[in-house]
């Protein structure tokens, strides 16, 4: 079953999460998903690896930009992004090393950190659904309530994108 694009959870404007789809994922660090083609990279990614130390013509293919849907989710509509390297004749990322570990694991782009789900905006709504090119092998769908982790993906997802929640 094709479960891409599936919506798992919504999140209202006072990022409260309401489940609807009870799953279970948890990474097996198969390393699948970083054999994708065209895993985007934007801008801010960029600067960060940047920022790391990674040289620009080690972290993008020599292509022009591509346009993607925007994952600043204050704007709609298509950003500028650039491809993740592959390595030579091999089709999978450039930073995935002998050991099966990922080099840039603590500044990877952000769809690196979000995957295997996205997160769509809709009016006042968030929405978190499985990644529309979902590859993972590893996300059980409709489980029981009491072995979900929905929720717990969902808080993860909003803290990658916006930072821990502030606490007065
Ligand atoms: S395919 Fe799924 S389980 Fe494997 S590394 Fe990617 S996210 Fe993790
Ligand atoms: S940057 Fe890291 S997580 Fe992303 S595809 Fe490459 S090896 Fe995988």
């Amino acid at each position: 079953m094709d479960i891409s694009g599936t919506i798992i959870a919504s999140v209202n404007e006072f990022e409260e999460i309401n489940v609807v789809k009870h799953i279970f994922f948890e990474c097996t660090c198969c390393t699948k998903c970083c054999q994708l083609n065209n895993i985007p990279v934007t801008e801010p990614d960029i600067r960060l690896m940047q920022d790391n130390g990674i040289e620009i013509d080690q972290m993008i293919e020599t292509m022009s930009p591509v346009l993607i849907a925007n994952k600043n989710l204050e704007r709609n509509g298509l950003i500028k992004a650039y491809i993740l390297r592959q390595k030579p004749f091999v089709r999978e990322c450039a930073f995935l090393e002998e050991n099966r570990l990922c080099k840039v694991h603590d500044f990877k782009p952000l769809t690196c950190q979000l995957y295997p789900f996205s997160v769509k905006r809709n009016e006042d709504k968030l929405y978190v659904i499985v990644h529309p090119k979902n590859i993972c092998e590893h996300i059980e769908i409709d489980v029981d309530e009491s072995k979900s982790n929905t929720s717990e993906i969902a808080e993860n997802l909003l803290s990658i994108l916006f930072g821990e929640k502030q606490t007065d």
